[in-house]
């Protein structure tokens, strides 16, 4: 069908240059504005390593009726253009073309977020490209004061000095990234750090996360990153880069279809639907865990069924694999060999290049090498807190929990009391397992914004 259409004369060409481009969302966001907004054309993917850049770039100018750039083509593309608007003189940065000209509407699609920065400390991080268009929205939306912070401090301080920033009240200055300090009312975060496939990766410490108001994470994928994670399970509102990636791209079919009329099209479908095909795309792990009677299963087969995903319980799978109930395994193996064993499924499933909610066992993960294997590899864990009573209450006489059925009273209580803070610790965010499953489960979504 594609390679038909593209035979047409009315059909368009568009694409993306930039390099590696292997996660990329724009063929399926600009599909999708133009399927909704009947625009007939393709959208190709232009993987260009950075040895024969140019000759490619020559070739993509004429073969093409419109395309994007992004990294690490931004400002290289520039003396290759005959022209560039506004946007893209001011961010010295390009990252759509039509016709020899460039343009940069990333500026468009942060302005769909309305952030309300007036009269606020702000923090930008990073000194690249979305940075330069991050620093120009800060000083427009009338913050009082913006830090940029750099691992090159000379990259920010190029960044301040290019800017006409005479016409602001925005103090401005900039830091090296060791040198942050806490105390800003908004963080933006215009680096790479925590995109997938390293979704560990948070680019400042909970403590300066935790006295801000507000934290934007130009990272769309994985939908939420550590630090929107971290910063909504502090209470501090959140939000990710998809709405700015889907508006720009809008943005770029307006530059190259004048004429079209999109004021039918709503960005929020397409928000949803790349949400799904995110988790569907880009593997990541939703792990469960808590004391036995938290809830682990219950919520985490429902959040897979909403999420159309698959769900997998660690003790099943042991027990399955070792042909026989977890209170067998530790009366006759112990529990040394159990917990072994438990360490070779849990990984084998966390190396499984496939979304998995999954529900580990009480105390899979209180074991830190188990839990560090987990978030290094694109893991996301969740401790469903209960208290003790509740916990027993659910488990009744413990049928098929060995360390519930051999132990007394007080020592379930002192394991309980130990493992705790082991749960917290090892987990990326806490929710009250004590509710019912179905907002257990609302939680969990809402947390993840999935
Ligand atoms: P870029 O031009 O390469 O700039 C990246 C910046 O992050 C540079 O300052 C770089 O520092 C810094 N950085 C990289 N790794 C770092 C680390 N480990 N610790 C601290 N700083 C680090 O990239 P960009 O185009 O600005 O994109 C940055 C991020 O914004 C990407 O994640 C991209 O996905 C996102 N983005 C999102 C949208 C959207 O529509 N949502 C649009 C554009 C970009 P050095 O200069 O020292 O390397």
């Amino acid at each position: 069908m594609k390679n038909v259409q593209s035979k047409l004369n009315s059909t368009k060409r568009y694409g993306l240059i930039g390099h590696p481009l292997s996660h990329t969302l724009s063929p399926a966001i600009h599909e999708s504005i133009m399927e909704k907004c009947k625009i007939k054309g393709s959208y190709k993917v232009y993987d260009i390593p950075p040895e024969n850049c140019k000759e490619e770039f020559v070739k993509i100018l004429k073969e093409t009726d419109g395309f994007n750039v992004t990294i690490p083509y931004k400002e290289k593309i520039i003396p290759l253009l005959n022209s560039l608007d506004d946007t893209a003189k001011r961010y010295r940065a390009v990252n759509t073309v039509t016709g020899g000209r460039g343009y940069n509407t990333d500026i468009d699609g942060l302005r769909s977020y309305n952030m309300d920065l007036k009269g606020k400390k702000v923090l930008l991080l990073g000194a690249g490209g979305a940075a330069r268009v991050m620093f120009s929205y800060v000083l427009e939306r009338g913050a009082k004061e913006l830090c940029i912070a750099a691992r090159d401090v000379n990259k920010a301080k190029k960044i301040i000095s290019e800017n006409d920033i005479s016409r602001f009240q925005t103090k401005t200055y900039a830091v090296g990234f060791e040198r942050i300090l806490s105390g800003h009312d908004a963080i933006l975060n215009a680096t790479p750090v925590g995109m997938w496939p390293d979704c560990d990766g948070c680019p400042v410490s909970d403590e300066i996360i935790k006295s801000s108001e507000y934290v934007f994470d130009s990272i769309y994928n994985p939908v939420v990153t550590k630090i929107v994670l971290k910063s909504r399970s502090f209470g501090i509102k959140a939000e990710n880069g998809l709405g700015m990636l889907v508006n720009q791209a809008i943005r770029a079919q307006k530059i190259w279809n004048p004429q079209t009329d999109f004021s039918r099209y709503d960005p929020s479908d397409t928000v949803d639907s790349l949400k799904k095909r995110l988790l569907k795309d880009f593997p990541v792990k939703i792990v469960l865990t808590g004391f036995m009677g938290s809830g682990k299963t219950t919520a985490g087969q429902m959040l897979a069924k909403s999420l159309d995903m698959q769900f997998k319980d660690l003790d099943e799978i042991i027990s399955k694999k070792e042909g026989k109930e977890i209170p067998r395994i530790f009366k006759e193996e112990g529990e040394q060999y159990f917990r072994e064993k438990e360490k070779e499924y849990l990984f084998e499933i966390i190396e499984k290049n496939e979304s998995t909610v999954l529900a580990t066992g009480g105390g899979t993960l209180v074991n830190r090498e188990n839990a560090e294997y987990v978030r290094k590899n694109k893991g996301f864990i969740i401790y469903l807190e209960v208290c003790l009573d509740t916990a027993l209450k659910r488990v009744g006489e413990g049928e098929g929990r060995p360390l519930l059925n051999e132990t007394s009273k007080k020592d379930i209580q002192n394991l309980f009391d130990s493992r705790l803070h082991l749960y917290k610790k090892n987990s990326d965010v806490t929710i009250n397992g004590s509710s019912p499953p179905e907002d257990v489960c609302t939680g969990i979504k809402e947390l993840l914004m999935i």
